[in-house]
């Protein structure tokens, strides 16, 4: 009772800077000089300096014991009526330690959300907090940013009210590592837009189509997750794709529809996962689904212990119950308008798969190639995916082959038969994926509305990875990060120049953009050839392989010079690339495999034929060329004009040839992403996960200082502090700062503000350097209103 009842006064009562000083805190405060001490342990403490010379200073720390230290390895610390800011741009103090120490007091107070300049930092409460319920969400409905406790409603809010008024295409960028918080709080924006756009709908014909519309759209949630979410280490629900959701709206600022790109799916989960992990949700749901459904996919009365690709993991996830989510899952399909033979399709590929991992290689009598026994596990996917069995069971021994102009059968041994079972799954798993965004899109598409005005994207997709051991996924997801973080910058540049140029303040502002330029050049590039580039031309070699794929780079890239982005590791397989958020070193070993991504196809080309013509058109890029016209009849039905979807992407290793590998596949999306974020006014909202335990209320320091510098909100701080950061306008400045030159201004005697500025920071003989008076607000240089803070505390 009592927490609501302080959080909720905290939420709609914010606290303003003036009321939350504390007179006894301050004068404590200004006995001493404290700082902020570097602590190769805590991250930072606090202390208070004894004695200051010029390389060394004497601190006493809060234990009471005092230390020497460097100055460089002191920073100052904000006085306490700062304590808890809702926007750690208004610190005077704008240091790392300020940083973390205002995160770790608000979340400490259950405030998990704070504003950062441009960014949202939310810090994941690992509990339910009383801050989403209906009340909540109205009391943000059409408020300004200032008025209210920094929240995602405030943020969702902002870019609806900017979206309608200005007619411009918002997007959100909800970033962060796994159990961060993204997808909670993409589903916050997404069910904020859907309540509030729906309120508009009220007396309105059109009302039960919008509506329907939103449901949808808050229903394709619950099936992606089934199908792309699954039981991690970190994150019992963990996303294991990132996505793009698009909302679109009308001129009455209404949702007309919705649209949703996915990447870079981790397929490798779906045959093997970590002990204490699990496979995609949809497996133990469907084995905990209904008899008949069962009955159907030849699963019987199995369980997750009855199968390959299952057995080794866990099978449970504890307060999870997979009947009732499978319940759920059916439940939001049929909203979403799939039929029930369309759901049987999504389920018989789910329990191929099952089957696939079922199918036991042995050695043949020879010993050296590969032999099926027990061919009822080759008999039940078959007769699930609608293909010849024996046929299936040949391609996949002794695949055919072309040699030259003949076609050659090539004996396999057990473990390429293995592989090769594996890519299938896959492939199988992925496409499958694939086929159910592209449904989920044709049931929300907004082609039918003709008076579209914009849209709002919502972008959950992971953040910088730096693991022990860095592959192939890693550089994927990094050079995503690169390319984001580069927008971000640039987006800060422009509004910073803007607002500069708006005020006629003489500066020029650097491009911090730029600085990550050398790197994604190193990723991207084709001349001088890129990381990317490089592997594609050692995937298409006729004797490609890892290490000369690395040997390559190392050629062309390692030179030797410090300032370079690449840095060979010499004696292992793989090189360092210079982030902006740190050295990561990738290990190459398998890239050529992994960006191929291989699949027998003799067995591709049995699916493409398949009699279940779903399976058929999971695999009709691999139709025989002698089908190749119906490929030209499949895109010609497409329409043209359209973004190709991403099923047609993955299809498209025979049709355009322009997306063979998984890096193409990658670089075209990314590609399209950006372009698609650069129309966008963007909001940038960082989440953070404040332990490994999933425990609420606990904060380790060093580990959010890690994210925060891989997520760019100390990136962000720093470029603010090479501009003027702290602004006021005239009459605050005049309010605040009149105390220190008491009898400057006469006060009945008519003054224009800014002239009023000019006279009191004459009269401070502030350096001009340290300040810019603009149009209508005067702005500072970072820690110089702390000086007159100071002087005027001493009044
Ligand atoms: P991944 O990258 O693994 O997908 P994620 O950043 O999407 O991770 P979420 O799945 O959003 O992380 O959050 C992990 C868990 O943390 C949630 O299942 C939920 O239990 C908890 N959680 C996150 N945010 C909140 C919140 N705002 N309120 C309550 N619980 C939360
Ligand atoms: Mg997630």
């Amino acid at each position: 009772g009592s927490f609501i009842h302080s959080y909720g006064t905290k939420v709609f009562l914010r606290p303003r800077l003036d009321m939350v000083q504390d007179a006894v805190a301050q004068s404590r405060f200004n006995e001493k000089k404290w700082v902020w001490v570097e602590d190769i342990h805590l991250g930072y403490v606090a202390a208070h300096i004894l004695k200051e010379e010029r390389d060394l200073v004497q601190v006493e720390l809060e234990n009471g014991s005092t230390a020497f230290t460097s100055p460089d390895k002191i920073y100052p610390m904000n006085p306490p009526k700062f304590d808890k800011v809702d926007d750690m741009a208004d610190l005077t103090f704008l240091n790392e330690p300020s940083v973390i120490y205002n995160l770790a007091m608000r979340y400490k107070s259950n405030m998990i959300y704070t504003y950062s300049g441009l960014f949202l930092v939310a810090i994941n409460p690992y509990r339910h907090l009383p801050i989403y319920e209906e009340d909540c969400l109205q009391a943000y409905k059409g408020r300004r940013r200032g008025e209210m406790a920094p929240h995602i409603y405030a943020v969702a809010d902002q870019a609806y009210h900017d979206m309608v008024r200005d007619k411009e295409n918002q997007s959100i960028l909800i970033t962060g590592e796994s159990g961060a918080g993204k997808t909670e709080n993409t589903k916050i924006v997404i069910r904020y837009l859907t309540t509030v756009a729906s309120e508009h709908t009220k007396n309105d014909a059109t009302n039960h189509n919008a509506d329907r519309l939103g449901q949808q759209i808050l229903r394709a949630n619950p099936i992606l997750e089934a199908f792309g979410n699954a039981q991690t280490i970190r994150n019992n629900n963990s996303s294991r794709f990132g996505k793009f959701i698009r909302i679109e709206f009308n001129q009455r600022a209404q949702i007309c529809g919705a649209n949703i790109e996915w990447y870079l799916l981790e397929k490798s989960r779906v045959h093997q996962q970590s002990p204490k992990e699990r496979s995609y949700h949809v497996f133990y749901q469907l084995l905990s689904g209904d008899k008949e459904t069962k009955e159907k996919l030849l699963l019987g009365s199995s369980k997750p212990s009855d199968y390959g690709f299952t057995k080794g993991s866990n099978h449970v996830i504890e307060s999870v119950d997979d009947a009732e989510e499978y319940r759920k899952l059916l439940d939001s399909l049929n909203i979403m308008g799939l039929s029930s033979k369309e759901q049987m399709d999504l389920f018989l590929i789910v329990a191929a798969v099952l089957h696939l991992g079922n199918i036991s290689v042995t050695k043949d009598y020879r010993g050296d190639r590969a032999d099926i026994r027990d061919f009822a596990a080759v008999e039940r996917v078959c007769h699930l995916l609608g293909i010849p069995a024996q046929d299936f069971k040949n391609s996949l021994l002794s695949p055919r082959i072309k040699a030259g102009r003949d076609w050659v059968n090539q004996s396999k041994s057990p473990s390429q038969v293995m592989s090769s079972l594996d890519a299938l799954a896959k492939a199988l798993y992925e496409r499958n994926f694939a086929a159910l965004v592209e449904r989920i899109n044709k049931a929300i598409d907004a082609q039918k509305s003709i008076d579209k005005i914009g849209f709002i994207g919502v972008l959950d997709i992971a953040g910088f990875e730096i693991f022990e051991v860095n592959s192939f996924e890693q550089l994927c997801i990094n050079y995503t990060n690169e390319k984001l973080q580069q927008f971000f910058n640039h987006s800060m540049f422009e509004l910073e120049q803007e607002e500069y140029q708006k005020e006629k303040i003489e500066w020029s502002y650097i491009d911090f953009g730029l600085d990550l330029q050398p790197t994604i050049d190193l990723i991207e590039k084709t001349n001088p050839v890129g990381i990317m580039s490089c592997l594609e031309e050692e995937c298409v070699a006729p004797r490609g392989t890892d290490s000369r794929f690395l040997e390559k780079l190392d050629k062309v890239w390692d030179s030797g010079d410090p300032e370079q982005k690449y840095k060979s590791t010499r004696f292992k397989d793989g090189f360092v690339v210079k982030h902006y958020a740190g050295d990561v070193e990738y290990c190459t070993t398998g890239w050529i495999d992994k960006n191929k991504d291989p699949l027998n196809e003799d067995i591709t080309r049995l699916l493409a034929r398949s009699t279940n013509r779903y399976v058929a058109s999971l695999f009709e890029d691999y139709l025989e060329d002698n089908d190749e016209s119906s490929i030209g009849n499949l895109y010609a039905n497409r329409g043209s004009g359209r973004v190709r979807s991403t099923l047609t992407l993955l299809k498209l290793r025979k049709g355009g040839g322009s997306f063979r590998t998984v890096g193409q596949r990658h670089k075209q999306q990314l590609l399209s992403l950006m372009n698609t974020l650069y129309m966008t006014h963007p909001h940038f909202v960082r989440c953070i996960v404040p332990n490994h335990r999933k425990r609420s209320g606990e904060i380790q320091t060093k580990l959010v200082l890690d994210q925060l510098r891989c997520n760019g909100v100390l990136e962000g701080i720093r470029i603010c502090r090479t501009g003027y950061p702290n602004r006021l306008s005239f009459a605050d400045f005049r309010k605040r700062y009149e105390i220190l030159c008491p009898n400057l201004l006469k006060p009945n005697c008519f003054i224009d503000g800014q002239s009023a500025c000019q006279s009191l920071l004459d009269d401070m003989a502030l350096d001009h350097e340290k300040y810019r008076i603009g149009a209508t607000k005067v702005f500072f240089k970072a820690t110089v209103l702390a000086e007159l803070e100071e002087n005027r505390d001493k009044k």
